[in-house]
C-alpha cells in the first residue's frame, strides 16, 4: 500500500464488520466510529481505535459529516470507507473528505454528483449507447399541458420518479391521464421532503420486468471491467430481499454485450471504484434505470461467483493502484444466492428490535454469513432492520438453493423476530426455483400467504 495505512469506517452493522475484516487482512489499521446506541457493535472489538460520533439519531451521528471528519483528524486516518447507505452517495461528503486531505474510498465527488441525478445519469448512458427505459427528456416541466403531452407520447402506464431519489421511495404509477397532475404533485412533495429536491421525471412503467444489475470496477486511470450481473427481482416495495448471480436465463453473449456497454460508460465518465449499473429486463431487452456509485448490499454473490474481494479492490483503487484484473481474468463459476436477514416479522414486516437471546450461525460448504450479530447483542430500533446476509454458493442454482434451505433451517436467532420463514418459503417456491419471477412476484406470494393465514 502506498498511501492508505489507516481506514476510518463510516458505517455500522454488517458492512462495517465486512470492511474491517478486509482491512485487517490487508494489514491496514482501522478506526470504527459509532453512535451511542451502537456501543455493542461487533467490529468495535476488533478495531484499532473507536470514536463515538454522537447520539442514536443518524442525523447526529452516521450522517454527521463534521463529526466523522473530526474523528478522522483526531485518529490521523488516511482514508474513509463510507460503506452503503448513510453518506456513501453524498457528493458533498466525498468533497469534504477530499478537501480535508483524506482519501474517499469511492468515486470522485463530481462523479457521485453526476450519477446521483437519475436524469443526468440517463442522459450520460444514452450518449454512451446504453439502452434506457423510454421516458421524459430530463426532469418534467412545471407546465401541466406539457407534462400531459410527455406522458401521452411515452404511453401509459407511466412511472413518476424523483430525479434525486433512492431507496425505492417516492415513486408513483399513473395508469389514467386524469391522475397524472395530482400524482406529479404527490411525487414532488415526497421528493422534496425525502431528497431535498422536488424535481421529478417520467418513465414508461414496465409491468413485469426483472431487475438485473451489472457490477463494475474501474481505476479512474482508463481501465474498467465488469464482473457480470445480479438478479434482484425478489423485491418488496422496491426493496431487494433476495439477490443472485448469475441471473437465471441470461446468456454469456448478453452478459458480455451489456457488460461491455457498462465498461464503456465507466470510461466515458472517468469512473473510479466499485459501481453498479441497474437495469430492468423485459422481453429480452435491457433498460438502464440508474447507477449506484458505491459498494452494494448484495456484492457477496458477485464475489462468490468470481472469486474476488470487491472491498479489497476498492481500497487498492483508492490507494492509486491500477486495476489488477483484466476482463479475461474474470471467470464465472457456479451460482450464488443471498438472503437479506431482517429483524422483522416475516409476513407483516413489523420491525423487531431487541435483544438476541440465542444465536447460532449456519455453516457447511459454500455458506457465507455476513453478520455482526451474536448472543446477547441488542438490535437498536434506530436503524435499518437488516441484521445480516446469508449467502450460499453452489455448482449450479439448484445446489445453491438446497444449501440455503439447509442453512436457513440451521440458523437460530431467538428473542426477536426475523424474516427467516419468508426466505424458507421463497427457497421452496415453484416460481422462484424455476427462475421465472419478476419484480412484483414477491408481493403476490405475500398476498397468497396472508390469505392462507386468514383461512
Ligand atoms: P431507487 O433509487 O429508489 O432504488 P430505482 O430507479 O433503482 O429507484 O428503482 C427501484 C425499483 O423500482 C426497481 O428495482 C424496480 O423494481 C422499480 N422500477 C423502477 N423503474 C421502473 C419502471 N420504469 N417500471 C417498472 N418498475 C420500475
Amino acid at each position: 500500500m502506498k498511501q492508505i495505512k489507516k481506514v476510518l469506517i463510516a458505517n455500522r452493522g454488517e458492512i462495517a464488520l465486512r470492511i474491517l475484516r478486509c482491512c485487517r487482512e490487508m494489514g491496514i489499521k482501522t478506526v470504527a466510529v459509532y453512535s451511542s446506541a451502537d456501543s455493542e457493535l461487533k467490529h468495535l472489538a476488533f478495531a484499532d481505535e473507536t470514536v463515538c460520533i454522537g447520539p442514536a439519531q443518524p442525523g447526529r451521528s452516521y450522517l454527521n459529516m463534521a463529526a466523522i471528519i473530526s474523528a478522522a483528524e483526531i485518529t490521523q486516518a488516511d482514508a474513509i470507507h463510507p460503506g452503503y447507505g448513510f453518506l456513501s452517495e453524498n457528493a458533498d461528503f466525498a468533497e469534504s473528505v477530499e478537501k480535508s486531505g483524506f482519501i474517499f474510498i469511492g468515486p470522485t465527488s463530481d462523479t457521485i454528483r453526476l450519477m446521483g441525478s437519475k436524469t443526468n445519469a440517463k442522459a450520460e448512458m444514452i450518449a454512451a449507447g446504453v439502452p434506457c427505459v423510454p421516458g421524459s427528456d430530463g426532469v418534467l416541466p412545471e407546465d401541466e399541458a406539457e407534462c400531459l403531452a410527455v406522458a401521452e407520447q411515452v404511453g401509459y402506464p407511466v412511472l413518476i420518479k424523483a430525479a434525486s431519489g433512492g431507496g425505492g421511495r417516492g415513486m408513483q404509477v399513473v395508469r389514467d391521464p386524469a391522475d397524472l397532475i395530482g400524482k406529479i404533485q404527490i411525487a414532488r412533495t415526497e421528493a422534496l421532503s425525502a431528497f431535498k429536491d422536488a424535481s421529478v421525471f417520467l418513465e414508461k412503467y414496465l409491468e413485469t420486468p426483472r431487475h438485473i444489475e451489472f457490477q463494475v470496477l474501474a481505476d479512474g486511470q482508463g481501465h474498467a471491467i465488469h464482473l457480470g450481473e445480479r438478479d434482484c427481482s425478489m423485491q418488496r416495495r422496491n426493496q431487494k430481499v433476495v439477490e443472485e448471480s448469475p441471473a437465471p436465463g441470461i446468456s454469456a453473449e448478453q452478459r458480455a454485450q451489456i457488460g461491455a456497454l457498462c465498461v464503456e460508460a465507466c470510461k466515458r465518465i472517468g469512473y473510479r471504484g466499485a459501481g453498479t449499473f441497474e437495469f430492468l429486463y423485459e422481453n429480452g431487452q435491457f433498460y438502464f434505470i440508474e447507477m449506484n456509485t458505491r459498494i452494494q448490499v448484495e456484492h457477496p454473490v458477485t464475489e462468490m461467483v468470481t472469486s474476488t474481494d470487491l472491498i479489497r479492490e476498492m481500497i487498492l483503487i483508492a490507494d492509486g493502484q491500477p486495476l489488477r484484473l483484466t476482463q479475461e481474468d474474470v471467470q464465472f463459476k457456479g451460482h450464488a444466492i443471498e438472503c437479506r436477514i431482517n429483524a422483522e416479522h416475516p409476513r407483516t414486516f413489523i420491525p423487531s428490535p431487541g435483544e438476541i437471546r440465542k444465536y447460532h450461525a449456519p455453516g457447511g460448504p459454500g455458506i457465507r454469513l455476513d453478520s455482526h450479530c451474536y448472543t446477547s447483542y441488542r438490535v437498536p430500533a434506530h436503524y435499518d432492520s437488516m441484521i445480516g446476509k446469508l449467502i450460499a454458493w453452489g455448482e449450479d442454482r439448484a445446489t445453491a438453493i438446497a444449501r440455503l434451505q439447509q442453512a436457513l433451517a440451521e440458523m437460530v436467532v431467538e428473542g426477536i423476530n426475523t424474516n427467516n420463514e419468508l426466505h424458507r418459503r421463497i427457497m421452496r417456491d415453484e416460481v422462484f426455483t424455476a427462475g421465472t419471477h419478476h419484480i412484483h412476484y414477491l408481493e403476490k406470494m405475500l398476498e397468497a400467504w396472508a390469505q392462507e393465514e386468514d383461512a
